[in-house]
């Protein structure tokens, strides 16, 4: 005879998948409050609270660095063949 633990009924998928949900959510709300996003007051992009915003460049309210520029695409030069 087996000695293990044998669930004696089939676990239903929408338990399974009511499980893992509850799983991710906690997982989701651990996730942003680790991040702690919050709004840039200059530009109103979302940005990491307690760090400089990376779109404009400021910290309550003073230019600190400068705002990231925008890789533009460098047209593609055509090979000679
Ligand atoms: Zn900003």
């Amino acid at each position: 005879m087996s000695k293990k633990p044998v669930p004696s009924k089939k676990q239903a998928p929408s338990s399974t998948g009511s499980r893992h949900g509850a799983y991710v959510r906690t997982a989701r709300k651990k996730l942003a409050n680790k991040l702690a996003l919050s709004k840039c007051p200059d530009c109103g992009a979302t940005k990491l609270a307690h760090f400089v915003c990376e779109e404009c460049g400021k910290y309550n309210g003073k230019q600190v660095i400068e705002p990231r520029k925008f890789k533009t695409a460098e047209p593609v030069q055509e090979i000679a063949a």
